[in-house]
């Protein structure tokens, strides 16, 4: 309000100052140019110009002598505070701080919360096991806290033994900290391989299912299993032949029927050898693979003989090779029994 009342007084002074001077300036020009009527108009102007100004600098004056005692804070442009009262904190009380400025009386209260006053002191230094600890002590009322800071220290190593590897574990070098006795286990290289014992059948296979073996590491008891192999549905238990005097080889095959069913057709094909392993051809159709296709049936556990209807002619044939078994069933199931799924194949 005070402000406000300054300003507007203030802009009242400039602006009536400045109508007085205009109309002065008017009046002395109607003057000389003797417009009379003019000239008393600029005449009242002027006057009442002047009387605005007087108005203006009264509220002006005033306002400046007033305003100070009615706001003296409000008018106060720079404060110069002392203190006057002020009360310590203590450890559970909070404390004050009063100051009043000297120019306006304003006065303004700071609260000061309450604290301990510490000192702080290592009590035990820092370990590879525990961290530095610190006492707080109160020095004014003896209240004591305890902190931890810093790092643990690092454990000094050791070496304490070797143990050397096995199959269950990597050789091991054991470190024993000299301060505080913990210890680690360094691992380097690789274990051993196990010493395994012989396979024990514990699944017997059949021609329709594979068995299963296991085996045991004698030293550290770990154990293993693994799949065998079918059974042949079909074993050949003999192989001979006869070479009559053009050269045509007869093969007579002993064959017997492992699985539970009836076999209806074996198809069997094989590849012929002279007596230094190379791969020798009919002299008819120039083939090096012959074979036969048996007719059965041939029942669950019998045993039966063969021989190949078409001669393969070759007066150097000295062995054979398996190419193709192929069993079919009385019931339509087709088996081609390789020795990479089965086995049993030949009789040793
Ligand atoms: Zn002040
Ligand atoms: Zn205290
Ligand atoms: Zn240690
Ligand atoms: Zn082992």
């Amino acid at each position: 309000m005070g402000t406000a009342l300054v300003v507007i007084s203030g802009l009242g002074l400039f602006a009536s100052i400045g109508i007085f001077v205009i109309s002065m300036l008017r009046k002395l020009f109607f003057k000389l140019t003797k417009n009379t009527e003019k000239m008393n108009k600029a005449r009242k102007c002027s006057i009442i110009s002047a009387i605005t100004f007087g108005a203006f600098l009264i509220i002006f004056i005033a306002t400046m002598i007033i305003g100070p005692k009615l706001d003296p804070v409000g008018w106060c442009t720079s404060h110069e505070y002392n203190i006057v009262e002020q009360k310590d904190s203590t450890c559970t009380n909070s404390g004050y701080i009063i100051r009043v400025c000297s120019l306006c009386g304003d006065e303004t209260k700071e609260t000061i919360d309450a604290h301990h006053s510490w000192v702080e002191q290592v009590v035990e230094k820092a370990t590879c096991t525990s961290k530095q600890k610190i006492e707080k002590k109160c020095s004014r009322c003896g209240t004591t806290e305890y902190i931890e800071s810093g790092e643990v220290l690092a454990h000094t190593w050791e070496k304490d033994k070797v143990i050397e590897a096995t199959c269950s574990h990597p050789k091991q070098t054991i470190n024993k900290c000299s301060v505080c006795g913990t210890s680690e286990t360094v691992e380097e290289g690789s274990t051993l391989p196990h010493n395994f014992g012989e396979w024990t059948t514990i699944i017997e296979p059949t021609t329709e299912k594979e068995g299963q073996q296991a085996r045991t590491c004698t030293i550290c008891n770990h154990s293993e299993k693994t799949n065998i192999l079918k059974k042949s549905p079909i074993t050949i238990m003999s192989i001979t032949y006869n070479i009559d005097y053009v050269g045509g080889v007869e093969w007579t095959y002993d064959i017997k029927n492992n699985s539970p069913k009836t076999i209806k057709y074996i198809t069997l094909q094989w590849s012929c050898y002279n007596a230094v392993g190379d791969p020798i051809y009919d002299e008819i159709d120039g083939q090096n693979i012959t074979g036969m296709k048996i007719t059965g049936p041939l029942e669950s556990g019998q045993s039966k003989q063969y021989t190949n209807a078409t001669k393969f002619y070759n007066h150097s044939y000295a062995s054979s090779s398996m190419v193709t078994i192929s069993v079919e069933f009385m019931d339509g199931d087709i088996i081609n029994i390789t020795d990479s799924e089965y086995t049993n194949i030949f009789k040793n």
